[in-house]
């Protein structure tokens, strides 16, 4: 294999599904390009969305690694450094700090540093053990705990968004007391029409998970091994587990600490390039640029379009990102839906249809036009209609 003229490699800060997805579709079109991905984890390649499905499973936190750091090196033909946090960018002699003190240089960076749970700021001696899993090594705790715990440990979770609810739906089926709390009067209030909130929370009612909507943690303490909430309303829920899922911030401090362009993430262009030329950015960091206005878009399906057009666009064929909002499919067996969310702040009404089988509800804006919509028990073909009628 000869060597790439720029000796410089491309860097890929990250070794998450963004980092891994762009690295494989660079190699699709440009083997003998020098890559390095530097990662402050072990860089194990796994898909994320498992982590909230995976103990109905039984899955332990090892066999959801699909492949190790050193597989992946070998796969891509990539260097894969692991256990290394960069510290700072200098983008004028196109150089990296690591915190072990070393200078890395690159030819093009690209940032896949995702995002980082947000955290209440919550009173009491044990607030510190409240869990956020939004990594396989949290993932692992998480299993840890449960297994101290017993067999049907109590968890109590904080926040009925996407996260929350799937985890809600999975610590349930693997046979846990759960308990979701969450100050909006309905799970999933910000993302689906009243029915489907409802919906949900019938077939939780079946399944034994207890909400406690409308009200906020304001305080966790240890009770010896356990620990006790106590909720605004002044009502103590004793745990063996308190997992937060309040929401996630894209990590910034380091494209902040270079100077480019942030908003809620590490704003990019059409070609997914940040305020830097020669530094990209995709996945849970980034903010995109759509024909409805930028976005920050934390889920699977964009960080793959984007992997795609910047990989392109690294190869020498410059490629608009094209990243346009989809449906996710909450992982919620005790009742399916997919939901397609209209964008925040958006003004207009849910209509929703019940026809026995299933709810499709639309979420139609002041002029008339279809914004946003949800399904339970969706179908390929529905989502697909609505989506392109979207
Ligand atoms: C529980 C859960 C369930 C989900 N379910 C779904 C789903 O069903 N469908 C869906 O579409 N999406 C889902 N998502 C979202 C989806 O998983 C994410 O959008 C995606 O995994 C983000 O990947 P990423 O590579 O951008 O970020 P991450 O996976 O967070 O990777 C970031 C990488 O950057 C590294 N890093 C950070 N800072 C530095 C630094 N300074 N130096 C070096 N390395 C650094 C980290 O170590 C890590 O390797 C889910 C997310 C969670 C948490």
């Amino acid at each position: 294999m000869n060597a790439h003229p720029d000796a410089r490699p491309i860097v890929i800060v990250g070794a998450g599904m963004a980092a891994y997805s762009l690295a494989r579709e660079l190699r699709k079109r440009d083997q003998r390009r020098a890559l390095l991905l530097v990662a402050s984890d072990a860089g194990h390649s796994y898909a994320k969305p498992m982590l909230s499905n995976a103990i109905a499973l039984g899955k332990g936190a090892q066999q959801l690694v699909a492949h190790s750091a050193a597989a992946m090196a070998a796969q891509l033909g990539a260097g894969v450094r692991t256990h290394t946090r960069v510290s700072a960018i200098d983008s004028a002699a196109r150089t990296l700090a690591t915190d072990g003190g070393e200078t890395i240089g690159y030819a093009k960076l690209v940032l896949a540093l995702g995002a980082q749970p947000i955290r209440l700021a919550l009173e009491g001696d044990g607030a510190a053990a409240v869990l956020s899993v939004n990594h396989l090594d949290d993932y692992a705790e998480l299993r840890a705990r449960l297994e101290r715990a017993g067999a049907a440990a109590r968890v109590v979770i904080l926040g009925a968004g996407l996260i929350g609810c799937e985890f809600a739906d999975d610590l349930a089926a693997g046979g846990h007391q759960v308990t979701l709390v969450d100050p909006q009067p309905r799970p999933l209030a910000a993302l689906a029409a009243p029915a489907l909130s409802n919906g949900l929370a019938a077939a939780w009612r079946e399944r034994g998970i207890t909400l406690r909507l409308g009200t906020t943690a304001a305080r966790v303490d240890r009770d010896g091994a356990a620990l006790a909430v106590t909720l605004a309303d002044a009502s103590v829920l004793a745990a063996d587990l308190v997992i937060s899922a309040v929401g996630l911030r894209p990590r910034l401090a380091l494209a902040q600490a270079a100077g480019l362009a942030t908003a809620r993430g590490i704003v990019v262009d059409a070609y997914g390039r940040t305020s830097a030329g020669d530094i990209y950015a995709l996945g849970d960091c980034a903010e995109y640029s759509t024909a409805g206005g930028s976005v920050v878009l934390p889920y699977v399906a964009p960080l793959l379009t984007a992997a795609r057009a910047i990989a392109a666009t690294l190869a020498g064929q410059p490629t608009p990102l094209a990243v346009k909002p989809d449906a996710v499919i909450v992982k919620t067996p005790s009742y399916r839906l997919a939901l397609a969310p209209p964008p925040p702040g958006t003004a207009g009404t849910w209509v929703e249809r019940d026809d026995g089988e299933r709810i499709v509800a639309r979420f139609i804006d002041q002029l008339g036009a279809l914004r946003g919509f949800g399904l339970s028990a969706p179908t390929a073909a529905l989502r697909a209609s609505l989506l392109a009628e979207l």
